[in-house]
């Protein structure tokens, strides 16, 4: 295949370090060819700036961008996600494909401008009012590809509102129908992919919305097909009572026990999973995926960050609701929700005593290991998906090339970002 770009900044984050003198060779299938200190002369150069990998945000529900403002007013005293949830139920109850399209493109259009290149969309509003016909699922495709943002839809089974119970009012948008039905229509849905941008996950929604019985059938196809397995897991200590009283055991272990686990398996929010479940969880090579932002908002609580990654958990981080868009403000609380818990700091850290290292970690490699992407990195073979830094913003004033991510990531938000790049295709930012 064929070089068609050579990009050239003046520091390139590469092997986990900021180096000068990088130039990178972009093919016409939007992968990298080739990454170092290369003879062909730049076609893209960016005089001060900074070239990272493209942040991959692992789980996003795009419509709840919907939901931005409102929900914030407690006039009948304290709320919990329970109460959350019936607004985000109101949300739903008043959706057409098109406002879907506007509030899934504005979200996209969002995360682009703060440097998230992918997004792991975690699908479950399926259908128009009335219908069972899926006709939302390619409106959100049609989105992102409209957005210019990388997108593995993480298209999702919802059965029950509640174990065993049957699905209510705005649930039934949500209606998976059956196994089969489903996957007839992920078989329907791969024919209208961009191979370059866009590919499929299998999720489950929860153990309160799928019975256990289909989740286990679901698990086995997704191993079938080679597609990477994404649940809400232990997000409220209602869930593991529940579960608790309808299986005897909590979410984790009842999915840990029935389901073949290994690394294609993420695990989201196990903001109350007990350490030995995680343990046997992340033992067998399942992911963890962390929203603070959302966790903060709906009052969910703080998960063990330093347990999963002391039992050799890798940690991913998503956006969820969308109430804020902004990924370094998401990584800089997974670490700050720690440290107001244990009154210490570094709390995520690297080998070296690096958090910066640790979280951008979390928001390159581990996403894109838990979404089944080659990316992640500056390196030969993978997408062409980059963030462009501005070195000269404000608020990175006294940047050094040791201490350019920390300023990053602890300091700043969406107003450094210059541009992103998505299989070698140049977003500005707005
Ligand atoms: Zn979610």
């Amino acid at each position: 295949v064929s070089v068609e770009q050579v990009i050239e900044a003046d520091w390139t984050w590469i092997g986990g370090a900021f180096t000068r003198n990088i130039r990178v060779a972009v093919d016409a299938n939007g992968r990298i060819a080739q990454v170092g200190a290369l003879a062909a002369p730049p076609t893209v150069r960016f005089p001060g700036k900074a070239l990272l990998p493209g942040i991959i945000n692992v789980h996003s529900h795009a419509f709840q961008r919907g939901l931005r403002g409102l929900g914030e007013a407690f006039p009948h005293g304290a709320g919990t996600f329970w109460t959350w949830r019936e607004a985000m139920y109101r949300l739903v109850d008043a959706m057409d494909a098109e406002a879907l399209y506007r509030l899934s493109h504005q979200a996209f259009r969002e995360m682009l401008a703060c440097g998230i290149t992918t997004v792991g969309e975690f699908h479950y509003l399926h259908h128009a009012a009335g219908s069972w016909g899926f006709e939302f699922d390619e409106v959100v495709l049609r989105a992102a590809r409209d957005a210019g943002i990388r997108i593995v839809l993480l298209n999702c089974y919802y059965k029950t509102g509640g174990i065993g119970k049957p699905l209510t009012g705005g649930q039934l948008r949500f209606d998976g129908v059956s196994v089969l039905a489903f996957w007839r229509q992920m078989e329907h849905i791969a024919t209208r992919l961009d191979p370059a941008t866009q590919s499929l996950g299998v999720a489950p929604h929860s153990i309160r919305a799928v019975g256990i019985d289909d989740i286990v059938a679901l698990r086995r196809e997704s191993r079938k097909r080679g597609m990477v397995f994404h649940i809400h897991v232990e997000e409220q200590q209602r869930e593991v009572a529940e579960c608790r009283a309808a299986y005897g055991q909590s979410p984790m272990v009842l999915l840990t026990d029935r389901l073949e686990i290994d690394e294609t398996v993420t695990a989201i929010h196990c903001t109350h999973t007990d350490s030995s479940d995680m343990s046997a969880f992340v033992g067998a090579g399942g992911q963890v995926c962390l929203c603070p932002l959302t966790e903060g908002n709906l009052g969910d609580g703080i998960p063990d960050l330093t347990g999963i990654r002391a039992a050799g958990g890798r940690i991913c981080v998503g956006t969820d609701s969308n109430a804020r868009l902004c990924m370094t403000e998401d990584l800089r609380w997974m670490e700050y929700g720690q440290r107001l818990k244990t009154q210490t700091r570094g709390r995520c850290v690297d080998a070296a005593g690096s958090a910066a290292n640790a979280l951008w970690e979390i928001a390159t490699i581990n996403g894109a290991r838990s979404l089944g992407l080659t990316a992640g990195r500056i390196e030969a073979g993978c997408w062409a998906d980059f963030v462009v830094l501005d070195l000269a913003a404000p608020s990175l004033a006294g940047w050094m090339p040791e201490t350019l991510l920390d300023a990053f990531i602890f300091g700043t938000g969406e107003s450094v970002i210059a541009a992103t790049c998505v299989g070698g295709n140049f977003v500005p930012s707005q």
